[in-house]
């Protein structure tokens, strides 16, 4: 028999990525079960436990793990009943992943602003925005709450108004796992909430995201869409619409290795903050993102502002001198309300002189902030950093 090689990929050692993967030392053992038991499709038992541990962490009734983030996104929609021409309210500033399902569904999302404490969604402006669109008698069907960079939004002001109003939230909490609100887990306190385990995420499954909830109906609901809608029948009989949405075995299985090492990702992502804040508290013009005295972030990226008061550094020119020494650092994300595909809807400032979102896109940067970055590594950022505040300032 011929011996069949296997393809070889080479890794540029020296490159300091944002967030790179980080696997622990039983993932390996995991996937190996999967493969021992020929558990590779379709679907399989380590999904289930995958599920039951995801949903313990959270402490929710239940879980279902799939392909994506944006498909639990899209599935949350759908289980609420968000159909054409239903208005959504959602964080502007995001990832474009919390907005794009909202016109999966021919829906119409309204885009709220950030508050400065926290940098989510501004009880203001989702006031502001309700009180306008109860008077045009449209109220609309879901408010998807994003928490940004690993931490939770002040979620109390913001569910009192949704409840007010008797409209559902969808959490989504894709980069806030791990993180807690008043001593709760994020992701649990809309109607559904959403985890991803995309390989930026800080665990991972390669591509993977799960929803959870405490009404099992619905995530029964969000199952049954996930797997083609069958009906139950040897012959495929179909009355729904549904979608290939979940996770397989191989990746659950990833993901159980992944969740034994959580807390641990936490507290390293956690001390990568730590490192960059001491070395950096003496430079004049930077601030770090806060972290709300209501909670624990994981940090899951280190972000911060550059005052324009102190300095005419743009974050562009850091994050291009970072990049000429292979560093890799990110803009805040680009609030949804700027993006050329959503900037005709409608959108809510913070206040009516101030957008919040406008000012940390112009002004603020993520670091490199993996679990695994070490320590010589960060010290070449912080390096660099330094050099260019005392260079250009
Ligand atoms: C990553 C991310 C998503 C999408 O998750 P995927 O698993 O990549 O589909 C959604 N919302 C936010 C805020 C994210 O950061």
């Amino acid at each position: 028999m011929k011996e069949r090689g296997r393809i070889l990929v080479t890794k540029n050692y020296s490159r300091i990525h944002l967030s790179p993967p980080h696997l622990g030392s039983n993932e390996r053992h995991y996937v190996e079960e999967a493969f021992s038991t020929n558990w590779i499709a379709p679907v399989g038992p380590l999904i289930q436990t995958f599920e039951k541990e995801i949903s313990r962490y959270a402490g929710t009734a239940g879980a279902v793990a799939l392909q994506s983030g944006t498909a639990a996104l899209h599935l949350a929609l759908q289980v609420l009943d968000v159909g054409q021409r239903d208005i959504v309210f959602c964080s502007t500033l995001t990832f474009v992943a919390s907005a794009n399902p909202i016109i999966y569904q021919g829906a119409i999302p309204v885009f709220i602003d950030s508050e400065p404490d926290s940098w989510n969604m501004s009880p203001a402006a989702l006031q502001r925005a309700f009180g306008h669109f109860e008077h045009k008698g449209h109220l609309p069907k879901a408010v998807i709450i994003v928490n940004l960079y690993g931490q939770s939004a002040d979620m109390d002001p913001l569910l009192a108004i949704c409840n007010k109003y008797g409209v559902p939230v969808i959490e989504d909490a894709a980069e806030s796992l791990g993180a807690t609100y008043k001593g709760k887990a994020s992701g649990t306190f809309g109607k559904l909430g959403v985890f991803s385990f995309n390989g930026n995420k800080i665990i991972t499954t390669s591509g993977g995201g799960a929803l959870v909830s405490d009404d099992c109906e619905l995530l029964d609901r969000a199952r049954f869409l996930a797997t083609q809608a069958r009906d139950p029948a040897v012959h495929y009989e179909h009355r729904h619409m549904g979608y290939n949405y979940r996770l397989s075995n191989v990746l659950a299985a990833i993901g159980v290795g992944q969740l034994e090492v959580l807390e641990e990702r936490i507290q390293a992502r956690r001390m990568v903050f730590d490192r960059y804040l001491k070395a950096l508290s003496s430079v004049q013009g930077i601030e770090f993102m806060p972290e709300a005295p209501y909670g624990r972030s994981t940090r899951w990226l280190t972000a911060l502002t550059v005052n324009i008061s102190w300095t005419s550094l743009k974050p562009m020119q850091i994050i291009e001198s970072l990049a000429e020494i292979d560093i890799e650092s990110r803009p805040v994300w680009k609030p949804m309300h700027l993006q050329p595909l959503y900037k005709d809807y409608d959108y809510y400032p913070h206040s009516i002189d101030e957008s919040v979102s406008d000012r940390l896109f112009a002004s603020g940067l993520c670091l490199p902030s993996g679990s695994s970055l070490s320590e010589e590594d960060q010290l070449r950022v912080i390096d660099r950093l330094n050099s260019i505040f005392n260079r250009l300032s």
